[in-house]
């Protein structure tokens, strides 16, 4: 499988100028870069409002790194490929040569949420694009499987706009399917992952869950670092609003999250079904009354 012929991709590499990294992984790093597609390219045209130039984040995989299984980058980039959402990160371009893939992604300035943990303690605009970003996804058969702070981009400095990234091991999934395959990360992971049962859609759920408990308060809730024991918490799915850093935390947003948080898939929302819960309706409306 190739996501681009050898010679065609060392023609592709000179249309990239590398600056700064931005990131680094488990297979390699995320550098800034800009891109000079040629004229035929149908993000030419966003290149033209920038002056022929497009920044972008390129991530570079180490082919070794991926221990034989380079149909991961090969699913990365067709689960990407014909996605069009404002809170899902965009692949503009993919090649690789002999020893790497590199992906050219719509740049996102503004930083990983993760920065911003605990510096907020509110609902912003981030908690619902993050739903609004997996119902899309749902609505496309994809599962995300890593749904996490350090995976939800800010577009630009002190802009609202969050993409989902990291699609490393999202998957497509059709109606009824479940998936056994390892995903996620700890502290993060649905129940049912951890327990390495079958999963689905409802894992992007508990994640979100996680992510806007973790975002409102500056901890994630479930902790323990040995793994039986965080399977343990999970499968009981205990939530606590410890009253020093919940106290000013609305009712409404409690309940958010622990409809979100439920050990049993069944029992959590579809995306499109978290979008209506009063908390997002109330705080968007309240928020656009401010602008
Ligand atoms: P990994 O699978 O190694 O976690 P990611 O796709 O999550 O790879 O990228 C690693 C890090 O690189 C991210 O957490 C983020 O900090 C940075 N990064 C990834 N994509 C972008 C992007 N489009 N714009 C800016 N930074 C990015
Ligand atoms: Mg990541």
């Amino acid at each position: 499988e190739h996501i681009g012929s050898q010679p065609e991709s060392y023609k592709k590499k000179k249309q990239y100028r590398f600056e700064a990294v931005l990131g680094t992984g488990a297979f390699g790093e995320v550098k800034q870069a800009t891109w000079t597609p040629p004229p035929d390219n149908p993000h030419y045209a966003d290149a033209q409002k920038v002056g022929g130039q497009i920044e972008v984040a390129v991530k570079v995989i180490k082919k070794k790194a991926l221990k034989g299984d380079l149909q991961a980058v090969v699913d990365e980039v067709e689960v990407l490929t014909g996605l069009n959402h404002p809170n899902i990160v965009k692949l503009y371009d993919s090649f690789e040569s002999k020893e790497k893939f590199y992906l050219a992604f719509q740049l996102a300035s503004g930083g990983e949420l993760f920065e911003k943990i605990a510096s907020r303690g509110k609902f912003t605009e981030g908690d619902a694009a993050n739903v609004e970003g997996i119902k899309y996804l749902h609505d496309h058969h994809i599962v995300h499987r890593d749904i996490k702070p350090e995976n939800l981009l800010y577009i630009k400095p002190n802009s609202d706009q969050l993409v989902i990234a990291d699609f490393g091991i999202a998957k497509h999934i059709e109606d009824n399917e479940s998936l056994t395959s390892l995903a996620g990360s700890p502290g993060y992971a649905a129940p049912e992952v951890l327990l390495k049962q079958g999963h689905g859609k409802p894992v992007d759920l508990w994640s979100a869950g996680v992510v806007t408990y973790t975002l409102l308060c500056g901890y994630i809730p479930f902790r323990a670092t040995e793994t039986q024991k965080l399977i343990e918490e999970c499968k009981a799915g205990k939530l606590e609003f410890h009253a020093k850093y919940w106290s000013k935390v609305s009712d409404d947003a409690k309940a958010f999250i622990s409809a979100l948080i439920q050990p049993n898939p069944d029992d959590r929302p579809t995306a499109e079904q978290a979008l209506k819960h009063k908390w997002l309706v109330d705080a968007a409306k309240r928020q656009h009354e401010h602008d």
